[in-house]
């Protein structure tokens, strides 16, 4: 099969082609590289199967595809709010052509959405009917916000028959192949710990998330999209629940380094409480994850060790 996936130089998008190129089926690969990195498509280019279209998803464009992933979308805080008008153009605009674009093709559409779309939750943990708690104004709306409206048109033009979209609703991922200075908190603790420095736990570190290896989210991707039908919303992530406190200490543990905590103030409209409930994805799908978060640390670190000292 053919496929497209948007964002191909970022973090997900980097794996979810890997993936699918060893599973033997063809990628176009389009970024831009407003924030993901030209490493991750010379990794991917060695593939046979694997062909990079550099394209800014905010403009229309054409691709014969039986499938279009769309990833395409800085993920981690400091990133989409750097231009925070581009990443509401990148959630609305790149989603409505990644929509066009499939249905020219009749092809499937895979949406990545996200846990934000909760906000900061009233509810735990969040199921996939829980409406979420979003602040419209906060510095966090230009991608929650852009996201939701993101997965409304995919709800309408499912509803009006012209795409199969399904909407997976990810939560906090990690692994290898994350940007250096992707700014969270997974990515940044195991750095400071690699380099002898202080961890910066934002607030008192109580807050919870929840860390799912990438391995297995993709491979959660790739049922939602293998489903006989659109299950609607999808949560992907791993239900184990940890306080920053706690990761920071896992850290630790997988590093072999003990350095301080640094504690800075919390960032505005950061989620207290994180954690999916993945029941549909376990009854319809049979997903759930199976890396424990000591083995993705241990994976991570492998690959950050090397790079941590340049
Ligand atoms: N965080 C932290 N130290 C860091 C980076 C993040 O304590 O160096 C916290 C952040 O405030 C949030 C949690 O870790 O409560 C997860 O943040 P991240 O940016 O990884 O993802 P989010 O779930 O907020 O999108």
């Amino acid at each position: 099969m053919r496929y497209l996936v948007t964002g191909a130089a970022g973090f997900l998008g980097y794996h979810l082609s890997a993936r699918l190129l060893r599973d033997g089926h063809q990628v176009v690969g389009m970024d831009n590289f407003h924030s993901g990195t030209e490493a991750n498509i010379q990794a991917l280019a060695a593939h046979a199967g694997f062909r990079f279209v550099q394209h800014d998803v905010t403009v229309p464009y054409d691709q014969a595809v039986d499938v279009v992933c769309n990833l395409a979308c800085p993920a981690s805080p400091p990133h989409y709010q750097k231009d925070p008008i581009y990443t509401a153009k990148i959630a609305f605009l790149g989603t409505l052509h990644a929509l066009e674009n499939a249905e020219r093709h009749q092809a499937k559409l895979l949406q990545a959405s996200t846990s934000e779309i909760y906000g900061d939750p009233l509810v735990h943990p969040q199921p996939e009917g829980y409406l979420g708690n979003v602040n419209s104004v906060g510095p966090r709306a230009c991608y929650d916000e852009g996201k939701r409206l993101a997965e409304t048109i995919c709800a309408d033009f499912q509803r009006l028959g012209r795409v199969d979209a399904r909407l997976v609703r990810i939560f906090n991922t990690y692994g290898p192949n994350m940007r250096l200075d992707d700014g969270r908190v997974v990515t940044n603790f195991l750095l400071q710990a690699l380099r002898g420095e202080a961890l910066t736990v934002y607030g008192d570190g109580s807050q919870t998330r929840s860390f799912c290896y990438v391995d297995d989210l993709i491979e959660g991707f790739l049922r939602v999209l293998a489903a006989p039908t659109n299950l609607g919303p999808v949560n992907l992530g791993n239900p184990t629940e940890f306080t920053m406190l706690e990761l920071a200490q896992a850290v630790q543990a997988e590093v072999g380094m003990v350095t301080p905590i640094q504690y800075r103030p919390l960032p505005v409209d950061d989620p207290k409480q994180r954690c999916p409930d993945i029941a549909k994805a376990r009854a319809h799908l049979q997903w759930q994850p199976t890396v424990e978060l000591a083995e993705g640390l241990r994976r991570t670190t492998a690959y950050l060790r090397p790079l941590s000292q340049r």
